[in-house]
């Protein structure tokens, strides 16, 4: 029986596949470095999709090079800049048609803040203009030097806003890098599934579930609250 918990106070989102969709990263990884290697090293748009998704498959999503562009650009020889490539995208970020319902409601009751494994310069361009709805935007890779694979990634952010993990709930879609690890450190996480593979008390299907399940849990903590 959870008695006394701390009230939440702040929500923590993952921003890539629980803010925005994936195609804004779908066409730079997938489309647009590897068009640039193939003209690169002259080969077919084919050849070099195998080649660039087998390097990225070598790295892999658990360390920190993973969601470092410059990373990539230097590894794969790719001459050219890839910022101008962000900018040529940034009319390919799309939010999640409930998301900037449900985050105007929450920031009236919570601090909202953004804790993502993507790079600072990709938040910048694909938060769009949700950005001033929160109070702090973590890169886990360019502010900590980690990846959220780790439980101090959760433990600095908690203790750069001062909140104990207890009074912090987090949503994200990846199952251990948003539920797993921030549960390690008592955070209340929630596993988002957008794709309704899975069902439970922590897993959630779009943010206005993640929404009811913080109101619920809200009222749970204040119904078991010992008088005072
Ligand atoms: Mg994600």
């Amino acid at each position: 029986m959870e008695i006394g918990l701390r009230r939440i106070r702040v929500l923590s989102f993952d921003m890539e596949g629980t803010l925005v969709d994936p195609y804004f990263s779908h066409l730079v990884w997938e489309v647009d470095i590897p068009r640039l290697y193939a003209e690169q090293r002259g080969l077919s748009l084919e050849e070099a999709r195998e080649r660039v998704f087998r390097e990225y498959r070598a790295v892999g999503e658990e360390r920190i090079e993973w969601y470092d562009i410059g990373y990539w650009f230097r590894r794969l020889g790719l001459g050219s800049d890839w910022r101008v490539l962000l900018e040529r995208r940034r009319d390919a970020c799309r939010l999640y048609p409930e998301v900037r319902g449900v985050l105007e409601r929450l920031r009236e009751r919570y601090t909202l803040i953004v804790t993502s494994n993507t790079i600072r310069e990709f938040l910048e361009v694909q938060l769009l203009d949700l950005k001033p709805l929160f109070t702090r935007i973590f890169s886990a890779p360019s502010d900590f030097g980690e990846v959220k694979k780790s439980p101090g990634v959760y433990m600095r952010v908690c203790r750069e806003l001062d909140v104990e993990p207890e009074a912090v709930a987090h949503v994200g879609d990846h199952p251990k890098f948003d539920y797993e690890v921030p549960r390690m450190v008592g955070i209340r996480a929630y596993h988002l599934d957008r794709e309704y593979k899975s069902r439970g008390e922590h897993i959630v299907h779009n943010l206005e579930d993640f929404e009811k399940r913080i109101k619920m849990l809200e009222f749970r903590d204040n119904y078991t609250e010992e008088p005072h």
